[in-house]
């Protein structure tokens, strides 16, 4: 490997699942593909695509899609360096105007070879917000971190905590069991959890525990107070 970014692995046996630490604003990029076939998709791709392909090529992966959750910078800044590189199709919800990029569709499927990665339309944070499930592991891009979620109001143009509200609420119907891997380190808690579960959110996540959508935007508008009450950073 020719860099110093740090590498979660989680592939099993048939599939490549790689969580990347390549700069930006503590960003998580991932990178999915199928061992038999060889095909894989990358999950926004950050701020090192030389890289993001030199670690696809020492896994033995070509790259045929990009995927990218929402169109802020720092989840595709170097999307367009890696579509040079790789020739592969760049793909983003339609209401984030990412340029260069084929419109996603909810549920839409990517086949690579006997697996899959499943685009799920979860607007809030963003119009256009995507994550993306494959075979029990969830990316949720900025819609849920580990204990957090990501913002909305008038600094991210487009958002709505109503839709927001909605994204999560389908999210979390997912199997407890399903793996969480967010767009970014942001776990306040004590420790690193750079990854976490669907059940883990329900019932430990303060925006997931709310009552309703009350109390849910109550705890927004006091995020502030609520860290420092609870320590967390
Ligand atoms: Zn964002």
């Amino acid at each position: 490997m020719t860099n110093n970014h740090k590498v979660h692995d989680h592939s099993d046996r048939n599939m490549v699942f790689l969580q990347l630490e390549l700069g930006g604003d503590r960003n998580f990029c991932y990178l999915i593909g199928d061992r038999q076939s060889g095909e894989a998709v990358a999950i926004d791709p950050g701020f090192d695509a030389d890289s993001f392909n030199d670690i696809a090529k020492d896994r033995g992966l070509t790259i045929k899609h990009i995927l990218i959750t929402h169109g802020h910078s720092d989840h595709r800044d170097q999307a367009d360096t890696l579509v040079q590189l790789t020739d592969a199709e760049l793909w983003a919800g339609a209401a984030d105007e990412v340029p260069g990029a084929s419109d996603l569709g909810d549920e839409q499927e990517f086949t690579l070879g006997e697996s899959s990665v499943k685009a799920l339309a979860t607007p809030g944070h963003s119009a256009g917000h995507y994550c993306f499930l494959s075979h029990g592991k969830l990316v949720t891009g900025d819609l849920l971190f580990c204990g957090k979620i990501g913002g909305t109001g008038s600094y991210f143009p487009g958002s709505s905590p109503e839709q927001q509200f909605k994204s999560l609420a389908r999210m979390m119907k997912l199997p407890d069991e399903t793996l969480v891997f967010p767009g970014h380190d942001y776990f306040g808690g004590e420790g690193y959890m750079p990854h976490s579960s669907i059940g883990f959110e329900k019932s430990n996540n303060p925006f997931l525990t709310a009552q309703d959508f009350d109390a849910f935007c109550y705890l927004k508008d006091h995020w502030a107070d609520y860290k420092k009450e609870h320590g967390v950073r």
